[in-house]
């Protein structure tokens, strides 16, 4: 505790935020003076988890917020005369335990498993989002440049909003890999280097506050949902994974086949069995099946491939310590603790039980017929928020790893989500349906 309150004083920060994430994902914080930080340390912060989504458990509504030390980062936007930095917090029962929702504790509980058993998980997730203009004070879906992959639009605010973020991650010690204009107009991409699944998992929470807040800086939007324009590549965000043991890549292996392992293609037939059910957490909202459709770059068929692009866990060529599986169905609306998390259960499932998954698919799979897709056992993946959140209830792998209590939540907000949905009469139907009946 001396060295966090040390550091604190010796970056002469004046007011700590202590950040989680709810089951949706969101992030929430509460600001406490640095003076409080001892407390913090030592007892915890008291909240009210019945007022946080997901956390609802009326009986014993009160929860605790311990600081985790090795979470530390100054906030690099904040006032240099008022300093903020952030930790991020495990959250707690008020008798001491971990709180079973706690979406960090369900991810930290599946990589203790694994190290269990000598592996490490790691993952480079690749973040897409829109920046998009603000419209009298508020959000819109006007774009603001047209740009298109790769492309340098110089004098573009949205350029400066990449650059800045690019900055101050660099700052919160994030590794960045690289980040370029995506596909869609006025859509970015940044993708961190791997590393160890919970660390990746704080990171995309604290990028995706760093993009809204820096967005906003320069007068634009950020936005992570997933397809937030019709008729344009929606916004994804690809897993790259890796298991390591004994220090190696555990999926690389000069001599197997496209020099993959054993332990690689049980990991990959571990997902792909799972894969309807994950896809409840990785792809959580109405929207998120309006981008896994033909046509824009996401995926929509289960198979894996070492060659093409249009799977939905893709191998891409880099080989050695870079070996990695790209699972390229999740949304930047995830729960990144979550979606590692029945990610990696699912694949040790794969590896434990040596499961083999089926031969790799080298055609383009949009292009292939139905006939043709039928024909070699590819099948889709779910189609709305309703069918996968029934296919996560009917996963018990999936159900243990999730625990009872997250999984009520689940299923609630999910089957909430999709009736108000159902009920909603869009500006499609309006269109479609008022002045020809
Ligand atoms: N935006 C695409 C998606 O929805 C991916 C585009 C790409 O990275 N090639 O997944
Ligand atoms: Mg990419
Ligand atoms: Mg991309
Ligand atoms: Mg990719």
């Amino acid at each position: 505790m001396g060295a966090v309150l040390k550091q604190l004083e010796n970056d002469h920060v004046r007011s700590v935020l202590l950040q989680f994430s709810d089951l949706e994902g969101k992030p929430k914080n509460v600001a406490i003076p640095t003076k409080q930080m001892r407390k913090a340390l030592t007892d915890g912060i008291s909240f009210d988890g019945s007022s946080i989504q997901g956390f609802a458990r009326l009986e014993e509504s009160d929860m605790v917020l311990r600081p985790e030390p090795e979470t530390y980062q100054i906030i690099p936007w904040s006032d240099e005369k008022y300093r903020v930095a952030r930790f991020i917090c495990s959250v707690y029962t008020t008798r001491g335990e971990h709180f079973t929702g706690d979406p960090r504790y369900i991810l930290h509980q599946q990589l203790e498993k694994a190290a269990e058993l000598g592996y490490t998980f790691n993952v480079g997730p690749e973040m897409e989002f829109f920046l998009f203009r603000m419209v009298n004070g508020h959000p819109s879906v006007e774009l603001q440049d047209h740009g298109g992959y790769f492309d340098q639009t110089p004098t573009d605010p949205g350029e400066d909003v990449r650059r800045d973020l690019v900055t101050s991650l660099s700052e919160m010690g994030f590794d960045i890999e690289a980040s370029h204009h995506e596909v869609a107009p006025s859509q970015h991409e940044i993708d961190f280097t791997y590393g160890n699944a919970l660390s990746m998992a704080d990171k995309v929470v604290t990028f995706k506050f760093a993009a809204k807040t820096l967005a906003l800086h320069r007068g634009l939007h950020a936005t992570f949902m997933p397809k937030p324009v019709y008729g344009i590549n929606g916004s994804g965000m690809h897993v790259n994974c890796s298991l390591m043991k004994d220090g190696k890549n555990a999926f690389f292996d000069p001599e197997g086949e496209h020099q993959l392992s054993d332990t690689c293609r049980h990991f990959i037939a571990g997902i792909l069995r799972h894969i309807d059910g994950i896809t409840r957490i990785a792809n959580p909202t109405v929207n998120s099946y309006k981008r896994l459709i033909p046509g824009y770059e996401a995926p929509v068929y289960v198979g894996w491939s070492a060659m093409n692009r249009s799977a939905l866990i893709r191998v891409p060529s880099s080989r050695g310590k870079s070996t990695r599986a790209e699972l390229r169905s999740p949304d930047p609306t995830c729960n990144p603790y979550l979606t590692f998390a029945v990610m990696l259960a699912a694949g040790m499932e794969g590896v434990i039980q040596k499961l083999e998954p089926p031969e790799s698919v080298d055609k383009n799979i949009f292009r292939m017929s139905a006939a043709e897709r039928a024909a070699e056992g590819i099948r889709c993946l779910p189609w709305s928020l309703h069918e996968a959140n029934t296919a996560l209830m009917n996963d018990p792998l999936l159900c243990s790893v999730l625990g009872q209590h997250v999984l009520a939540q689940i299923n609630r907000i999910g089957e909430l989500e999709w009736a108000d949905f159902s009920k909603s009469i869009t500006d499609w139907e309006i269109r479609r349906y008022l002045a020809t009946y």
